[in-house]
Formats: structure tokens, sequence, C-alpha cells
């Protein structure tokens, strides 16, 4: 029998109506044994997550403040739901409960939590599951890491007897037995985390988008969804501002390459974007994958005639940015000069120790920062020649009249990466596309 883990974000379990869509999900395919939620999400524009009332709830606590009547429209928004579902838990000593840990002593990751513990302790009884509560098998040290290898053994040897169940996301025990949680959006790496513990054929994650989309939406209004992307090219795309999953997702599933689908919950009959660790041959439809970028960079350009005959100057250069902590986004280099990508917000309050260490150490010719940049990446593991693929794409953007600043082609597969201004960013956006949509 085929096994999946499917995991549901926030907005499928907005509401009622959102669960009822989901246990349909569940109840269509045998296969989709272990089921991982997340806390209920917005239900309309302006409305806030059950996450962020709690945050609040966890500020309000620790600066004395009375908590009460936020975590009483907590507790309003999932007595809205039990009664939507006809389901008769016990909310009140729930909630009691929990203002009763918060007033002994506010720990925010406890207060977090609490969330994804009732979503899933619902979905259980709603779906007839057993729940599964992740601070007895989802396992972090002392320093807040995961330990991968404990809590696949743990997982797997709570689960696979079980014939299906309802994980909450999102958190786990530290060593002294508080709770632990990820980093925002973690459920999807507690889903993951399921999928490779019952080394499950596929990793559903139901969200509200029929997966990802070639390119932001916002800009490119007719974007289309991608069919199959791969892990690597969906990690690049990831690093570079596309949104579809936590960037600790894919590791797990990769490694036993069970591939993810992204699907909506919305529209169950859609595709949606399967992530594989290798393009199916035969997708040949399109050489480009997708297009993601991000604003808000800087370059530091430094110039030093003759530099390239000697040796250890980029190494020195970049031993500055290790010395002050400044993590660099790419180091493009020429003949005689280096520049690095930085993320301004990082650079800014060390600008002035940095280029004061550049001078005294290296003596430049010339020193140069360009704030105000963009980066722009392209990918697309089937592109075939990548290099002339690569050049259509800087023709169209020359094209459309946009200069650009800097360009990075990693060998073999297609993957370019351009700089142009801020100012330039959506311009340059469309003319990729317009590009790849002709090709
Ligand atoms: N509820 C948490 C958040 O809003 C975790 C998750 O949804 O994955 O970030």
């Amino acid at each position: 029998m085929r096994t999946y883990a499917v995991k549901f974000g926030g907005s499928s379990l907005a509401d009622a109506e959102q669960f009822r869509k989901v246990r349909a999900i569940i109840q269509k395919d045998a296969a989709r044994r272990f089921v991982v939620v997340s806390a209920p999400g917005a239900r309309y524009p302006g409305d806030i997550k059950v996450t962020d009332l709690l945050d609040a709830c966890h500020s309000l606590a620790l600066k004395g403040e009375s908590f009460l009547p936020e975590l009483e429209k907590i507790e309003a928004r999932f007595a809205d739901i039990c009664a939507g579902l006809g389901i008769g838990l016990d909310l009140k000593s729930e909630f009691s409960a929990i203002a009763t840990c918060i007033n002994a002593a506010p720990q925010k990751d406890y207060v977090l939590s609490r969330g994804e513990y009732l979503s899933a302790k619902i979905m259980a009884e709603y779906l007839g599951l057993p729940f599964i509560d992740p601070a007895r098998c989802v396992r972090f040290d002392r320093d807040g890491l995961l330990m991968e290898e404990e809590t696949y053994d743990a997982l797997s040897r709570l689960l696979r007897p079980l014939p299906g169940a309802v994980i909450a996301g999102f958190y786990g025990s530290a060593p002294d037995g508080g709770i632990k949680t990820f980093s925002r959006g973690g459920s999807d790496v507690t889903g993951a985390l399921v999928a490779r513990a019952v080394n499950a054929d596929l990793y559903e994650n139901w969200t509200d988008v029929s997966g990802l989309m070639e390119a932001d939406p916002r800009i490119i209004p007719d974007a289309r969804p991608v069919e199959y992307i791969s892990y690597r090219e969906l990690r690049i795309l990831s690093y570079m501002g596309a949104s579809v999953l936590h960037t600790d997702a894919v590791r797990p599933v990769s490694a036993l390459n069970i591939p993810i689908n992204i699907k909506n919950t919305n529209r169950p009959e859609d595709a949606g974007t399967l992530i594989v660790s290798r393009l199916p041959d035969d997708h040949t439809r399109r050489s480009v994958t997708g297009i993601a970028g991000r604003k808000g960079l800087s370059v530091v350009q430094v110039e030093k005639s003759m530099v390239s005959d000697g040796a250890g100057f980029t190494a020195v250069l970049l031993d500055i940015f290790k010395h002050h902590r400044v993590p660099f986004e790419q180091c493009l280099t020429g003949i005689d000069t280096i520049s690095i990508v930085i993320r301004s917000e990082l650079l800014e309050s060390k600008k002035d120790d940095i280029i004061r260490d550049i001078a005294r150490e290296l003596s430049p010719d010339t020193l140069r920062i360009i704030d105000r940049l963009s980066m722009i990446t392209v990918v697309g593991e089937n592109a075939g020649d990548s290099n002339e693929v690569s050049a259509r794409l800087i023709s169209a953007v020359q094209s459309a009249g946009v200069s650009i600043s800097t360009i990075n082609q990693g060998a073999g597969r297609l993957n370019l990466i351009i700089g142009v201004k801020e100012a330039d960013y959506v311009r340059a956006i469309r003319a990729l596309h317009a590009s790849i949509s002709e090709g």
C-alpha cells in the first residue's frame, strides 16, 4: 500500500469549512495516512493568524499586562471550528491549562506552539485518528538544533505501527522537556520529517495556491504554475525570494528521493507542482523552470591593478567580511577586480569599519559601494545549451533598456544570476519572462 505524509497549512485550517475540505481530501485517497497540521491561518484579508495572536499573548504576558482578552479571542476561534464540526473537545480546560502555564512563566515557544497542538487535536478527533504530540518525538538539542536521527527514530517507532495519525506541526521538545519550535512556517519541516520517518512514497504539502509559479504573479499576472522542479532548482529559487516551502523542508525528503507535491486545498483537482530529485527526461516543454529575485542588495567593488597575478587577495578580502560577521551572497571575480554582493541591511552598520579595513589591508586602486541593487535568477536544468539560453535572456534584458551590473552563470545547468538596479527590477523580470515564454 502506498503511504503519503500530508501537511496542511494555516489557510487550509482557517475555519470549519476548511477542515471539511481537508477531511474530503484525506478520505479520497487511502494513501494519505500521516497528517501534519499547522495552526488556523487568516480567514479573510486582514484577519490575524492564530500563531500571531498567540505571539501577541506572549508579548503582553512578558510585559506583565493582561493577556486573557487576547487568549479568549483564540479560544473563540477554536470554539467556532469545534461547533462547526460538531466536535466536543473540552476547550475550557485546554485554555485554562495554557493560561496557567503562561502565568507561571511566559515561555515563547510553548505559547506559540499551542495553535498547532489544538488544531491537531481537533483534526484527530474529526478524522477518528490518533493524535501525536511532537513533544514526544521531535527532538532538539541544547543549542536549539534539530536532532535528526533521534527524531527519525522516535517518529518512526511511534508512527509505523499505526494505520494513520494526526501530528501537530511546528514544534518538538528540548532536552529539558520544554517546548521548542522551528522558525515560522516550520510545520513544513515537520511534514518532511514525518515523510522521511515513515519512508513515504510522497509528501503532499497542501496550501492555498496551485503550486509554485514560474515568476512572482504580482509582477507577471499571467505566470503559470510550475509542473516539475528539482530540489536543487527549488533551493535556488527559494533562496532568491520565491516562497512556497520552508527552506529546511527539502533536505529530509531529498535524501530519500521522496517527491514533494505542492497542492491547493481549495482546488484539489489541480496537479500542483511536483518537486523531484531529477526532472523527467521527456519534460522538455519549457527550458526554464522559474524566475525569482531579491531587492535590497549592495555590491562592494574592489579594484587593484595586477592583483590577479598574485595570490591571496580574495582570501584577505573575504576574511574582512568574515571578521565583521557579514555573510555575502556572491563573490564575483574579474581580472584585477572583485565584487562582493551583500544584503544592504547586514552591511549598513558595519560599512565604515569594513571600508577602513579594506583600505588598510589591501590598498586598492578603487573601492566602490553600489547600493539599491537587486538580483534576479533564472533556473532551468532542462535548458539544453544553457549558454545559448543565457545569451538570449541577457539580450532580452538589455533590449528592454535595462543595464546589467553583474552577471553570474553557474557552470553546466542553466543558473543565471543577474544584478540590476532596484528601479529596473520589474522591467528586467518582465523582459526575462517574455523571453522564456517565446522559447
Ligand atoms: N503556525 C506557524 C506559523 O504561522 C507554523 C506554520 O504554520 O508552519 O508560522
